[in-house]
């Protein structure tokens, strides 16, 4: 008999967490803390503290310190990966326990939750082989007296600063990476949706890592975040966010020079081809801007389809919406969860008013939906957009698909680099030559045929234009963590200056 899965409860009483510095959780005490409400349930789940920058200079201190004495950046790799291997099997044995509490912090529907938590368990163990075969070079063609070396070492301490709508999956896409290279380091999550960045500790702490290697600092983004950028003792900080906040850090980090990783905003094209498997391609579309709400910097926004099939194509879409099961995040049978914040859910209503008054076709959905509690927005399809519309554009980070025809293979790609953004783009065609000519063509970071929203730990992640720079994830992600050294070794006896 097909038994429909439980609803799960919420907490009894909200759940308060210390912050994490070497190695022990720091006592909440009289604190002030951050309450955090469910975006589904209106019901408070979570506190967390709001730290200060002198909490946040004892963690870079403890990452200092533990990155000097080479309690991890100078073992043995195999040692390394084995606390990697390690923190995987602990992952997966509270893989409930963390989908838990990322559905409730974030309001991601409980299924997708604990399929991140899987895709993070996996990313560890494929960190653990690249902590393995991270090698440097050899030069042995530069003569007989001289012998090269490029050997590559661990940047130093890295300060990782994450966004609320992926809150484990973006901190797992990034941690063991750091972990691997031979870094320590000091993570801060969105104020949000802190609880899983801390129960990581807990994780990497039981799966043997030293004291010190992994802190976290809760907190705002313009005091914690900030000062982060700005701290001297810092030699690299990882961003994910807004283009905007993306932008301030440049500055922000100019006084020590430290380099900075950078995974910033989108507002992603999908190219549809009238000789695609259309309805496959409208489920796949409204995946893609559906999945996660569509607060998702990879979400394809903006869908540029061949004007013979336009219209069909939108009935597809609009037909798929209306059946897309949206509700409480709690419930194995959702598909698409609350609006993260009340501040996003009301950017993503504003933006779908300014759709109508600039003149777009509202095709499907584009309500408020009333559930009694929590933010939830219906999944909307904008027909008749033009490239000049704020829709078009702006990043909305909503489910909010906007729908551009176009005439000519040239044109639909002239279209879907018509963007500041470059984080990545799908297309969807029978044709191969069709695919490589777009793929080839269209700046984006990340590119998907005939699917989109996939990938696994082998594959970078990062943008062309201002969606960022560096990347993360793949031997790439470990290798953007390290820096390299030239080293000249004479054999034998130097030819002498002064004879
Ligand atoms: P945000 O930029 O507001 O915040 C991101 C993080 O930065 C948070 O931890 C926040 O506290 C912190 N922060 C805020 N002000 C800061 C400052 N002045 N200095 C340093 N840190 C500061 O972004 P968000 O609203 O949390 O997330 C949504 C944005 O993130 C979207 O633009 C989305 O496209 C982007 N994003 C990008 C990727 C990617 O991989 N490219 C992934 C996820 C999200």
């Amino acid at each position: 008999m097909d038994q429909k899965a439980p609803v799960l409860s919420l907490p009894t009483t909200p759940r308060t967490l210390g912050f994490f510095v070497d190695g022990k959780f720091v006592d909440t005490g009289n604190r002030h803390l951050f309450e955090r409400l469910s975006p589904g349930h209106d019901a408070p789940v979570s506190r967390t503290v709001k730290c200060t920058v002198d909490d946040l200079d004892m963690a870079v201190a403890a990452a200092r310190r533990a990155f000097e004495d080479g309690r991890w950046s100078r073992i043995p790799s195999v040692e390394r990966a084995d606390v990697l291997l390690r923190a995987a099997q602990i992952m997966r044995r509270r893989a409930e326990e963390i989908a838990y509490w990322e559905t409730l912090e974030n309001g991601k529907p409980i299924t997708q939750a604990r399929g991140e938590v899987e895709g993070c368990a996996s990313m560890f163990e494929y960190a653990a082989g690249q902590a393995r075969s991270l090698h440097g070079d050899s030069f042995n063609n530069l003569g007989d007296s001289l012998f090269g070396l490029v050997t590559r070492e661990p940047i130093g301490v890295v300060g990782l600063i994450t966004p609320w709508n992926f809150p484990f999956l973006i901190l797992c896409e990034r941690v063991p990476y750091i972990l691997a290279a031979g870094c320590t380091m000091v993570a801060k999550p969105s104020e949000v949706t802190s609880v899983t960045t801390l129960l990581l500790a807990e994780v990497l702490a039981d799966a043997g890592l030293p004291n010190g290697v992994y802190n976290v600092v809760t907190g705002s983004g313009s005091t914690i975040g900030q000062a982060m950028t700005e701290h001297r003792d810092i030699d690299m900080v990882s961003f994910t966010g807004s283009t905007s906040v993306g932008r301030s850090c440049v500055k922000a980090a100019s006084g020590n020079f430290k380099k900075l990783g950078l995974e910033l905003g989108g507002k992603n094209p999908q190219i549809v081809f009238a000789d695609a498997d259309l309805d496959d391609a409208a489920d796949g579309v409204a995946f893609g801007i559906g999945f996660n709400t569509g607060q998702c910097c990879v979400s394809g926004s903006r869908l540029i389809v061949e004007r013979s099939v336009a219209r069909e194509f939108e009935r597809l879409i609009a037909a798929k919406f209306a059946k897309v099961r949206v509700g409480d995040p709690l419930d194995p049978a959702t598909q698409v969860g609350a609006i993260t914040t009340l501040a996003q859910n009301k950017t993503i209503m504003g933006y779908i008013a300014k759709g109508k008054e600039e003149g777009a076709r509202l095709v499907h959905g584009g309500e408020q939906l009333d559930f009694g509690r929590g933010y939830f927005i219906s999944p909307t399809l904008f027909g008749d957009v033009t490239s000049k519309m704020t829709i078009s554009r702006d990043e909305i980070f909503g489910p909010v698909l906007s729908v551009m025809p176009f005439d000519t293979g040239e044109e639909a790609i002239t279209m879907a680099n018509d963007t500041v953004y470059g984080l990545a783009a799908s297309v969807w065609t029978k044709n191969i030559d069709k695919a490589l000519n777009v793929t080839r063509r269209v700046r984006a970071g990340r590119f998907w045929v005939n699917t989109t929203l996939a990938g696994g730990p082998e594959l970078p992640l990062g943008g062309f234009k201002q969606s960022g720079w560096g990347r993360e994830a793949g031997a790439y992600g470990v290798e953007e963590y390290t820096q390299i050294k030239s080293v000249h070794i004479e054999i034998g006896k130097r030819n002498p200056w002064i004879s």
